[in-house]
């Protein structure tokens, strides 16, 4: 069944675990994703990123994610990733998505609030939840530039973030980047527990492939309720394709492989049983 993203996250927060976020780029991908979920009986944060519309037709994503949030036996969120067009993400709403995300983070501060009102006034109409970004994890999606210190979310910005974008999930930046790292990442876990307790809403880590278990585990308990994953599933796939013995079974052993990442990932992050 389709939920929202704050739905799923304020169960998240009541039991204190983390919930996935994992973007996908074809129907093995998505088929491998939603096997794991029902398998693991884990609540569903399905999604799809602005930047890789080029890779997969808006609509396509759309019949296919629809499809699965309404055949599931789980809750399924479907969840627009990284906005930066207004349009598109006012698309996503109006192909049925439940959640999605405005990301303003690399603009000014008043710039990045102004922005993402806009998108929550306009999403809020429909129900829609509304994820926003306040300062910066590095790498881009899909882009190249590591994050520094400087881009570290602030403190002292949060409840006033929260409160004048009228957001629903606040995104982070406590030293994870996008991609795959090129140096060890270096968690600001303090800083997090800092945020995680003056913020109203429930706290989203981006840039989490890569990360230990160690890492992962440290994150939600200190706060952490969603985290995206991507580049893992896609390393696994593509591995299982090149590794696959038929080219007939190669899509279903990269649909496994990428099963198999996520059904790891909602164990670790404690969201398994929990739907
Ligand atoms: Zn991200």
């Amino acid at each position: 069944m389709l939920v929202t993203l704050k739905e799923i996250l304020a169960e998240a927060e009541r039991g204190k675990y983390g919930v996935g976020l994992f973007n996908m780029l074809n129907l093995e991908m998505a088929r491998g994703i939603i096997e794991a979920a029902e398998e693991e009986r884990s609540p569903l944060i399905l999604g799809v990123a602005e930047v890789h519309l080029s890779l997969i037709p808006f609509d396509y994503a759309a019949l296919i994610m629809r499809d699965i949030a309404s055949r599931a036996s789980v809750p399924v969120c479907l969840h627009f990733d990284h906005g930066t067009d207004f349009d598109k993400i006012k698309a996503a709403v109006d192909r049925g998505f439940s959640s999605v995300m405005y990301d303003g983070s690399s603009l000014p501060y008043e710039e990045n609030i102004k922005n993402t009102l806009a998108v929550s006034r306009m999403a809020h109409k429909k129900g829609v939840s509304v994820e926003a970004e306040l300062g910066h994890v590095g790498g881009g999606e899909g882009g190249t530039d590591d994050g520094t210190q400087e881009m570290y979310t602030r403190v002292d910005q949060v409840v006033d973030f929260n409160e004048r974008a009228e957001i629903d999930a606040l995104a982070v930046a406590i030293g994870t980047a996008h991609g795959k790292y090129k140096t060890k990442p270096v968690l600001d876990i303090g800083r997090l527990a800092e945020i995680y307790k003056v913020s109203k809403n429930p706290l989203v880590l981006h840039g989490g492939s890569g990360l230990s278990n160690e890492d992962f585990r440290n994150t939600i308990d200190n706060g952490i309720r969603k985290i995206n994953i991507c580049t893992e599933m896609c390393v696994a796939a593509r591995e299982a394709y090149i590794a696959s013995a038929n080219h007939e079974i190669m899509f279903a052993d990269a649909k496994n492989a990428v099963k198999n990442i996520v059904k790891g990932k909602m164990q670790l992050f404690g969201s398994s049983g929990k739907a």
